[in-house]
């Protein structure tokens, strides 16, 4: 049995081959004991290849030495597998954007992927903000609660500054993330607002640098990938549909938070 594993700083990924089909599994960072015990019960001397930031801590506790990819490589791999198998035409250039603990932006050229940017606010960001704004530490929790929220209680949009008359951009742009300070004053909004805002947040902040990097590269798909899309609908819809206003193509790749671990399994 091959099996590719990317052992990222939140999430342990895990992608490998059974009855002829890609099986995925995942586990939390902090449980690498867990996860090995998991691939030990479950295989009989299995072929492996490991990438991401904590390839190291796990593959010290597997039976046989690992082979390792560099991460940002088998992301590409594993994108351009998933890409196909799901029928979407990418072409030669296109851009992609990881959104794990962080985000990190990638160009690929002729099959060649490149680093071109990234940024510290990700998926991490979601979790650290929520839990200091609500207390709450669990993801589905926060992502729930999101869904429930209204940003417009916590952002203040360009048609609440031009109130009543034409505003020289679309009114329902966001002007300030977080910026209703006076509304939420006088009416403090939920704790779903708030995830809803951060939510908000993150997502502009990432599409805004994204689109930006698919012009300076000239390419038109921008492939988001990472588990920061995780039941999280909102933080989707907000980067579609931004990125389909300045005229560029987005891609989610179903199960694209596996781009990784599906790459190192291609090494294999
Ligand atoms: P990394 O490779 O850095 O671990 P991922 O692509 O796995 O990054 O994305 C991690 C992010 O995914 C988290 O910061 C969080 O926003 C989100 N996420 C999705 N599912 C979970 C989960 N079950 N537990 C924690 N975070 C999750």
């Amino acid at each position: 049995v091959k099996i590719g594993i990317d052992a990222g700083g939140t999430l342990i990924k895990i992608a490998y081959i059974e009855d002829e089909k890609v099986n995925y599994q995942t586990f939390n960072s902090r449980e690498t004991d867990e996860a090995s015990k998991w691939i030990k019960e479950k295989f009989n001397n299995p072929s492996i290849c490991i990438t991401g930031g904590r390839s190291e801590q796990l593959a010290g506790l597997l039976d046989a030495q690992p082979q390792t990819v560099v991460e940002f490589d088998a992301t590409a791999s594993g994108i351009k597998y998933l890409a196909e198998k799901q029928g979407y035409q990418l072409g030669q250039n296109y851009l992609f954007v990881n959104v794990g603990t962080g985000t990190s932006i990638h160009s690929v050229k002729e099959s060649q992927q490149e680093r071109v940017g990234g940024s510290g606010i990700g998926g991490g960001t979601l979790l650290g903000l929520a839990y200091l704004l609500t207390g709450k530490l669990d993801y589905e929790e926060i992502i729930r609660s999101a869904s429930e929220g209204d940003r417009g209680n916590v952002d203040l949009k360009v048609k609440d500054i031009f109130e009543g008359s034409l505003p020289p951009i679309s009114g329902d742009l966001t002007a300030s993330n977080f910026g209703k300070k006076n509304a939420m004053a006088s009416k403090a909004p939920s704790d779903a607002d708030k995830v809803a805002a951060v939510v908000g947040l993150i997502g502009e902040v990432i599409v805004t640098i994204s689109t930006q990097m698919a012009f300076i590269n000239d390419t038109s798909s921008i492939v988001y990938v990472g588990s920061s899309f995780r039941s999280n609908p909102l933080l989707k819809e907000i980067i579609k549909e931004y990125t389909k206003m300045v005229g560029k193509e987005p891609v989610f790749l179903k199960n694209g938070e596996f781009s990784g671990a599906v790459g190192a399994l291609l090494t294999l």
